[in-house]
């Protein structure tokens, strides 16, 4: 049924055998993709459609296939807890048997994804990622999926940006798209692959350089952008489950041997269908699943995870006009997580409007009431002379409790509220050296001021080397960077000088 039967450049190819012998009669394959599926909620409406759409194409003879295009085990609050463990869980009760890895799954570090990869019942596959040269443990090549005597070939492959955008160890590398796929469409050509799929974790942009430059991909199952996309062009075939399982991207692919001067030949002819799940009841067992954990996050979110050994001010009016110790916490946590120069939490941002005493011991919760809002951290790349003019929006509403008020790690400034809206900002240093306009530098911050909420436009001119979807939770960050370190010890200690 499951054999290894050869080894290529860069993995073993997988053969499954699901019925035969070899029938004259077409193949009716029917493949349901969704993919960047982080957060559970949606769970039991995916597994309700999921069921649905195979037991239709098992009533008609035809094969069904379920895959995943890729990001499950990150970011969510529960994966905090849990690190992924019930996002496996609940693929598999989906009913997903083919997944390529994302960027999100080196969010945690190579330990945690090996040990989700071995406990999955489904194939993870991906042929370009690799841990000290070798293929990723427990993560498969090329694989041939014998259906009635049709050879459906497919092979997995995971962004190179996940380098920078998520966490895996040094060890890991991955390998340049177009050469790994390559070598994999290759390998299963070899084997008599009647009809390629590639599972690909890049976008839009690196699917299609995918199609132009390795042929014989026919279709590839995409991911990471989080966009619902159908697109045929009458060759090639881009195909895209949207974001957290609202939609599962149907193809079905009819197969057929025909006759062409004198040799057999396999052609096909495909159909799409983007399946809303919003309206579908949820399968019963799953969702009560769903709520187990629900109900396990809960009082997760309830656990301490350490204290402060100072005072924390989140007052509306501390908040959004000076220094204060969580506004601190906030910006060295999305800076270290990111490893950004600088990081920049906005005033507004944080909403908890109380005061915490040195020795207040801190839970999840506590973070997610201050940082209420969902948003994920991102890292941009700016001019000195950018970051100045962002920081002189920053304190351009301090009289009257703006939000935009920024809260500051990595760099110190001074600001004189008595002078005119443009000129407050007296002096700036990033990391003890004065600001340079001409220098470029590295800022951390949520994904509603970097994509210019709180009126910082300016940060719309910047680079963008990690996005609101790559980036991670906010609240994620403070938590780790609050249960890593055990306690608070950071007060207020100088970054922001005001000087009227
Ligand atoms: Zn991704």
């Amino acid at each position: 049924m499951f054999s290894f039967l050869r080894t290529f450049a860069f993995a073993l190819v997988a053969v499954v055998t699901l019925a035969g012998p070899a029938a004259a009669e077409p193949l009716k394959l029917v493949i349901l993709h969704f993919n960047d599926w982080d957060k559970m909620d949606n769970a039991g409406k995916v597994a309700a459609v999921i069921a649905q759409e195979k037991s239709a194409a098992k009533a008609e003879g035809a094969f069904p296939l379920v895959t995943y295009g890729g990001d499950m085990i990150s970011p969510s609050l529960m994966s905090g807890i849990d690190k992924g463990a019930h996002m496996i869980a609940l693929a598999e009760m989906v009913g997903i048997q083919y997944a390529t890895l994302g960027n999100h799954e080196f969010d945690l570090g190579d330990e945690v994804l090996k040990a989700r990869v071995a406990e999955s019942d489904f194939a993870w596959i991906s042929s370009n990622v690799t841990l000290d040269g070798q293929p990723f443990p427990g993560v498969q090549g090329p694989q041939i999926i014998d259906m009635n005597g049709y050879k459906i070939g497919l092979f997995g492959l995971t962004t190179p940006d996940t380098t920078f955008l998520a966490s895996p160890g040094p060890g890991v590398a991955f390998a340049d798209y177009t050469e790994a796929a390559t070598s994999a469409v290759g390998a299963l050509k070899e084997l008599g692959a009647d009809f390629i799929i590639a599972l690909s974790h890049a976008g839009e942009g690196p699917d299609r350089e995918l199609t132009r430059l390795v042929k014989d991909v026919d279709l590839v199952l995409g991911g990471h952008d989080e966009v619902a996309r159908i697109y045929y062009d009458g060759r090639d075939m881009l195909v895209g489950g949207g974001a957290e399982g609202e939609f599962i991207a149907k193809t079905t692919i009819t197969l057929d041997k025909v006759e062409k001067r004198g040799k057999m030949a396999v052609v096909w002819t495909p159909t799409f269908d983007l399946i809303a799940t919003g309206g579908a009841t949820p399968d019963p067992t799953v969702q009560q699943q769903v709520d187990a954990y629900a109900a396990a996050l809960d009082q997760g979110l309830g656990q301490v995870i350490g204290k402060t050994a100072v005072e924390m001010d989140t007052r509306r009016a501390a908040i959004r006009s000076q220094e204060t110790a969580f506004g601190n916490l906030v910006a060295d946590a999305s800076r270290t997580a990111t490893g950004a120069d600088i990081g920049l939490a906005n005033g507004g941002g944080i909403r908890g409007d109380t005061v915490y005493p040195a020795g207040t011991e801190l839970t999840r919760k506590t973070i997610l009431t201050e940082l209420p809002f969902g948003n994920s951290t991102v890292k941009l790349e700016l001019t000195g002379a950018v970051l100045r003019e962002a920081l002189e929006h920053g304190v351009s509403g301090v009289e009257d409790g703006q939000g935009r008020f920024p809260q500051v790690s990595g760099l110190t400034f001074s600001f004189d509220a008595s002078k005119p809206v443009g000129s407050r900002i007296t002096e700036v240093t990033v990391g003890g050296k004065p600001l340079d306009d001409n220098a470029t530098y590295t800022l951390a911050t949520n994904d509603y001021v970097g994509s210019g909420g709180d009126g910082y436009g300016m940060l719309r001119q910047a680079k963008v080397l990690i996005d609101g979807i790559s980036g991670g939770l906010l609240a994620g960050q403070v938590i780790d960077y609050v249960e890593t370190r055990g306690t608070v010890s950071t007060g207020v200690e100088g970054r922001i000088t005001r000087l009227d």
